[in-house]
């Protein structure tokens, strides 16, 4: 079997592992990055809304986005509506990924593609390629940014326990919209359905948990909203594509133990309530990587734990607050009308106040 050797293995090219890999190598690190996929970015699970404040994070790349949002329209169960200010954009998230990554290997990182990380054997880490090929890898740190299921979360035993599936589809709009919209609904448990503009296109999809008495397949659920837009004269009834994916909502909890960080969703680092996750792996992944730098420099492992403080004070008290918004949600869900003034983050309502 092969082995290499490096300064940081990162498992996972989505935008929190690029972004780790980005700070790393830029300090000089050699960093080895694995996915598991033929091409990055690829298949796409993804609404693709990005908030404009991201843009402090990286740079705007006019290949990637698609259009301007100007805020967010909240549709309630009664029929009405509420406008929220949320400039940001809608982008192709396949080249938006792919951007990252090459940043990545500019900086000096190698992205090995079609690579899976399958276990760890003492300090090392073995992968198979697409040949089937196995290789081993000592890496001094490891950063997980292997997405919701992670593998290396498991290794250090901080997983994903709430994981919400969702489903989506790309269709054609009537009109272009300027806003995302998104829709509650007592049949959405513990979610709810989306539109967001792309163009001429749209991502429409839906996020719900599993309910006792809750028989209606996801995709059911997901024709039958379809249905609902198409009837509103929003959309067209031609589905383009489906997809699928796995959202996080979970607790603040510890994603540091020796020598391995989770970054993005390997951490959990969505939001419990929206389910957006780009920012916080673009962010937490910068700050991995340049803890794991700083821990290689001075020779001290412990200085990595100074990342779980880093990551908390920068958007730990949102994901804390989110998910005791979301249990309140949940546990009263058969009054969603009026307990979501306190549970949805376009209400000022869902900001003031202590959780418990
Ligand atoms: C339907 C849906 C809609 C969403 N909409 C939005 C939105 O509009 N805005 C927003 O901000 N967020 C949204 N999110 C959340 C967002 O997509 C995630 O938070 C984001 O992708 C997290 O990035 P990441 O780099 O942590 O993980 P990922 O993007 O999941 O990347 C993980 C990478 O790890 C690789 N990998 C996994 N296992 C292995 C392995 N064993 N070996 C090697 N490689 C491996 C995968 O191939 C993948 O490339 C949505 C999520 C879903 C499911």
């Amino acid at each position: 079997m092969k082995r290499f050797h490096c300064d940081i293995l990162v498992v996972g090219a989505g935008p929190a592992g690029s972004s780790a890999a980005t700070a790393a190598a830029k300090k000089g690190m050699s960093v080895l990055v694995a996915d598991r996929s033929a091409r990055i970015g690829i298949p796409v699970r993804c609404a693709e809304y990005i908030p404009a404040q991201l843009l402090g994070e990286v740079n705007l790349g006019s290949e990637y986005v698609a259009q301007r949002i100007r805020g967010m329209r909240t549709w309630l169960p009664d029929g009405s509506h509420v406008e929220t200010v949320a400039p940001g954009f809608t982008i192709h998230r396949d080249l938006f990924d792919q951007t990252l990554a090459r940043e990545a290997e500019r900086a000096g990182a190698e992205i090995l593609l079609s690579t899976t990380v399958l276990y760890r054997d003492n300090q090392e880490v073995v992968v198979r390629k697409k040949d089937r090929e196995l290789l081993k890898i000592s890496p001094r740190i490891i950063i997980g940014a292997d997405g919701p299921h992670s593998k290396v979360g498991k290794w250090i035993s901080s997983v994903n326990r709430h994981l919400i599936p969702s489903v989506q589809a790309r269709v054609l709009l009537k009109n272009p919209l300027e806003f995302t919209h998104v829709y509650f609904h007592k049949d959405i448990y513990g979610g709810y359905g989306w539109l967001f503009p792309k163009g001429n296109e749209a991502n429409v999809g839906l996020g719900r948990k599993k309910k006792n008495g809750n028989n209606v397949s996801l995709k059911k659920l997901l024709e039958q909203f379809i249905g609902r837009l198409v009837e509103e004269g929003k959309i067209f009834p031609k589905i383009l594509k489906w997809f699928g994916g796995w959202i996080p909502a979970e607790p603040v909890r510890r994603v540091v133990k020796g020598n391995i960080l989770l970054v993005g969703d390997a951490a959990g680092h969505t939001h419990p309530i929206t389910g957006a996750g780009i920012a916080a792996a673009l962010i937490s992944g910068r700050k991995a990587g340049e803890w794991a730098v700083k821990a290689i420099e001075a020779k001290d492992l412990a200085l990595l734990s100074k990342y779980e403080k880093d990551w908390r004070d920068s958007y730990g008290e949102a994901i804390d607050r989110a998910y005791h918004r979301r249990n309140l949600l949940e546990q009263h869900w058969c009054q969603l009308d009026t307990i979501i003034k306190t549970c949805w983050v376009a209400f000022r309502e869902y900001y003031v106040g202590t959780e418990e």
